[in-house]
């Protein structure tokens, strides 16, 4: 269905914007505009749409290649309804959220629920959990308006945020310091609410303690099932795009950026170079910095990963929906990785989609997406240093899994793919997953979408505000919109839950 903003029919020349990248705020930035009147091509270097967000199918199995914990499945559908279609997608609540597995054998289900959650534990873990529980609450609720929902905030709103909220977020504390003070640092609570700080690519040593607010995302709001698994969103938002006629080109790199006049006034492409009236440029920053000769960030990258796809015959009845197999000693990977390494003993994070979709594996068998925290590739590096690198890692998460006795035999391995560092530099500056990390609290706050003295051009994706994850580049991509769409004169609205 097409919104009224459409634009057909009207005498005056609908303005052009460019929206370059396909991932999910490539993909919400399109879909905004076309519904506020704009003429928008998309122009994506894959052949596919989706980004970080891919998919593998093997021998019968079929694979999310990127995210699997999807939260705020709200933004979602205010993606749609925003535009006036129906969500067609349906999410199911998991349940438990995840399974943790610690190196002495200790089995906890985390549930959104408080019971079934505390149920083994002991009162002073239980007394631990309910508080670190409340604090993350009670950040992500002052934060969320300013640092999720809203347009990337100026002065004045961190400045009221500061003076409101500033002494509860800890400035200059360290998340496993503020941890320690909620009594939720012992083997059990610590790993596991540190954790969380991965999720936007921070060693959670160095993560400030207002990224604590991450928690109460997953832990008070829930992950959720997309039926279909997560590359259903991107084949929906694909199909929505087509509906609105939007012009995809697909496979066609963009090279640079145009500057006359103090603004964007092409994209040349590898095929062409196209006149428009506005670029929203939905890829990492630094790759932007790049098409327009600038220098790239300084700053230390935030994680990547190293995953292993692997479609088994049989299933293990040990493992949820989302497991997570902590090592022997937790920060240790950190330091690795920091060095440029692959650690020796990763935390492991297992999903089997097959659990809720039984047409993702034959049956009885088991889609098993296997993944470990990973070093961005160093800026300077040979081939083979960069694979004997590779093998170290892929050696030790084949040996992590080993020792916690869930290795295969080959027999029942029928198709398996790795995905690294090198595979993920095709979406993010040396295949970094969330931009530059999210170290101390000046570092936790994402760039904004404009660029100093480049008019015409509103940056979006997990590397500007709001931040990484599919919700936030959705909505990073809808605000690019929105103010592009100020900028042509157009209304991009849609509705709030801010
Ligand atoms: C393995 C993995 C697991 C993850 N797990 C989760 C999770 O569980 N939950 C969660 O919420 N998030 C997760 N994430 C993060 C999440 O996937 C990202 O934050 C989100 O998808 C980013 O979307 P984006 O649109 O900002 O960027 P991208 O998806 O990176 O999209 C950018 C697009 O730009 C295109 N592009 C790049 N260069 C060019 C060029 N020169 N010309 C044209 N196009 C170009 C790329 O091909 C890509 O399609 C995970 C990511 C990975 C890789």
């Amino acid at each position: 269905m097409r919104g009224r903003n459409s634009g057909e029919g009207t005498a005056t020349r609908r303005p052009h914007v460019a929206v370059l990248g396909g991932g999910f705020a490539g993909m919400s930035a399109a879909l905004w505009l076309a519904h506020g009147g704009a003429r928008v091509t998309l122009v994506e270097r894959a052949p596919w749409l989706g980004g970080k967000a891919g998919e593998w199918r093997a021998a019968g199995y079929r694979f999310d290649t990127g995210p699997s914990v999807l939260t705020l499945p709200d933004v979602v559908r205010d993606t749609f309804e925003g535009v006036g279609s129906e969500c067609p997608i349906d999410f199911r609540p998991a349940s438990p959220l995840c399974r943790y597995i610690y190196p002495d054998g200790r089995v906890w289900d985390v549930h959104r629920e408080l019971e079934p959650t505390l149920e083994g534990l002991s009162p002073a873990e239980a007394d631990g959990y309910r508080r670190a529980l409340a604090k993350a609450r009670s950040l992500y609720e002052a934060a969320a308006p300013v640092f999720v929902h809203g347009s990337a905030p100026g002065p004045l709103q961190l400045a009221r945020y500061g003076l409101r909220h500033g002494l509860a977020a800890s400035p200059g504390r360290s998340l496993p310091s503020l941890l320690a003070s909620l009594g939720a640092d012992g083997p059990l609570l610590g790993p596991f609410f540190q954790r969380f700080a991965t999720y936007v690519g921070a060693d959670p040593r160095r993560a400030p303690a207002v990224l604590h607010n991450v928690a109460w995302v997953e832990l008070g709001l829930g992950v959720h099932h997309p039926a279909g698994g997560m590359y259903a969103l991107v084949r929906a938002l694909h199909a929505a795009l087509v509906e609105r006629g939007v012009e995809l080109r697909m496979g066609e790199a963009v090279e640079r950026l145009g500057v006359a006049g103090g603004a964007v006034r092409e994209v040349v492409t590898e095929r062409a170079a196209l006149r428009c009236d506005a670029v929203v440029a939905a890829v990492d920053r630094d790759v932007v910095l790049g098409w327009l000769g600038r220098e790239r960030t300084r700053r230390p990258p935030s994680l990547s990963g190293l995953v292993l796809l692997a479609g088994l015959r049989s299933r293990d009845e040990r493992l949820a929906h989302h497991t997570i197999v902590f090592p022997e000693r937790y920060g240790d990977e950190f330091d690795a990785i920091a060095a440029g390494a692959h650690p020796h003993d990763p935390t492991l994070y297992l999903n089997v989609t097959a659990h809720g979709e039984p047409g993702d594996a034959p049956a009885g068998g088991e889609n098993r997406f296997v993944m470990a925290n990973a070093p961005a590739l160093p800026v300077a590096d040979d081939a083979e240093t960069r694979s004997a690198r590779l093998a170290a890692g892929r050696a030790a998460l084949v040996g992590g899994l080993a020792r916690r006795g869930f290795a295969w035999d080959e027999d029942e391995l029928v198709a398996s793919r790795w995905l690294g560092p090198e595979d993920f530099a095709a979406f993010g500056d040396r295949g970094r997953l969330y931009g530059a990390a999210p170290h101390g609290l000046l570092g936790a706050l994402r760039p904004g979408p404009r660029l100093r003295g480049v008019g015409g051009l509103v940056l979006a994706g997990g590397t500007v505000h709001p931040g990484g994850g599919v919700p936030l580049a959705l909505l990073s991509g809808r605000a690019a919109a929105r103010a592009t769409g100020t900028a042509l004169g157009l209304r991009v609205s849609g509705p709030s839950r801010g």
